[in-house]
């Protein structure tokens, strides 16, 4: 491991849920935390550093077309999710790269089981796929509330038990999912309650920012204390070995996007994809392809097929 390497480790560690452990939200994880880094200023230019790093890593991802991943946002309304992916993902190619957002699920979508709108949008090998929202919501806002459990058609002999099947099942797709190559990067991004209020204050003091505010955004946050309670569950019960939750202090926007880029980065450099190496006899092809255009600039103009022909 090199320096960069332990000091982008030793920073997210503190973040990083322990698999196994029970995870009180309230008491745990502090939102406004910025440990050692205490001014923007010096956030900005660390920003920087891991964006570079970001695209770097990506280009060899995308090249050596093995593993892809797969980084899932959670987050309350206002919670950043929007601006961090803006920020985290500039700088690298946008071939490599697709973002889902998942809302109220379709008609279509209920359909089938909980989990299949969630799998047509995971990322292929070379590719970061980013769910804005995701799988998650199925033990969220489906938790909070019970009404939404009604429209998905679930025969009555799968209610007993549901939530602690569905994390198993959450936790085993996963599983199934970094056994074949996709690692999964779970950021929860954990904002208090004043400073969701300041910013939906916000949101409705400038004008350029009313389209973001809804008026069903002001009915959830009388969820709150649910929300913080299924939040909870659900990071004590699918922060895995092969799959750990990583929350995020997310009161400081600049904050919350150094340490969302620095868990990615940190994924992608314990993937470590390389460039693919071109062997011995690849290689050689290729000089010989070489010899050939360069002989073909010799012969200079050769007959061009297209040319009108001379009036005789
Ligand atoms: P913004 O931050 O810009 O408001 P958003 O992700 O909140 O973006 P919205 O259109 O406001 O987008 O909200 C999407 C809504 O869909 C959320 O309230 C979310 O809880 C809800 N939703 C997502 N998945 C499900 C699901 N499986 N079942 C029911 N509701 C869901
Ligand atoms: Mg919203």
């Amino acid at each position: 491991m090199t320096s960069r390497e332990r000091r982008i480790a030793d920073f997210i560690e503190p973040f990083r849920v322990e698999p196994g452990s029970k995870v009180n939200l309230a008491k745990d994880f502090d939102p406004g935390f910025r440990g050692t880094i205490r001014s923007k200023k010096r956030g900005r230019k660390l920003l920087n550093q891991g964006v570079e790093l970001l695209a770097e890593y990506q280009s060899r991802l995308y090249a050596e077309h093995t593993h892809g991943v797969l980084v899932i946002l959670q987050a309350l309304d206002a919670g950043g999710k929007d601006g961090t992916i803006r920020h985290v993902m500039t700088g690298v190619n946008p071939q490599g790269v697709s973002v889902s957002g998942f809302k109220v699920p379709s008609n279509e979508e209920l359909d089938h089981d909980y989990l299949w709108r969630y799998g047509l949008r995971l990322p292929a090998r070379g590719e970061i796929g980013i769910f804005n929202r995701s799988h998650y919501e199925e033990v969220l806002v489906v938790r909070v509330h019970p009404e939404l459990l009604e429209r998905q058609k679930l025969p009555d002999d799968s209610r007993k038990g549901l939530w602690r099947r569905r994390f198993r099942e959450i936790n085993q797709w996963e599983r199934t999912l970094s056994d074949n190559g996709f690692k999964i990067v779970k950021l929860f991004l954990n904002l208090s309650n004043e400073e969701q209020r300041i910013r939906f204050l916000r949101r409705i003091d400038l004008r350029d920012h009313n389209w973001k505010f809804s008026a069903a955004d002001i009915r959830e946050r009388e969820y709150w204390d649910d929300y913080q309670r299924a939040f909870s569950k659900m990071l004590s019960r699918t922060s895995t070995e092969w799959a750990p939750w990583y929350v995020i202090p997310a009161d400081r926007k600049w904050y919350a996007r150094i340490a969302a880029g620095a868990v990615i980065a940190n994924t992608l450099m314990e993937i470590d994809p390389r460039y693919p190496k071109v062997g011995k006899d690849a290689r050689a092809a290729l000089q010989k392809i070489k010899l050939e255009l360069e002989a073909q600039a010799a012969e200079g103009a050769a007959a061009d097929p297209f040319e009108e022909e001379q009036e005789a």
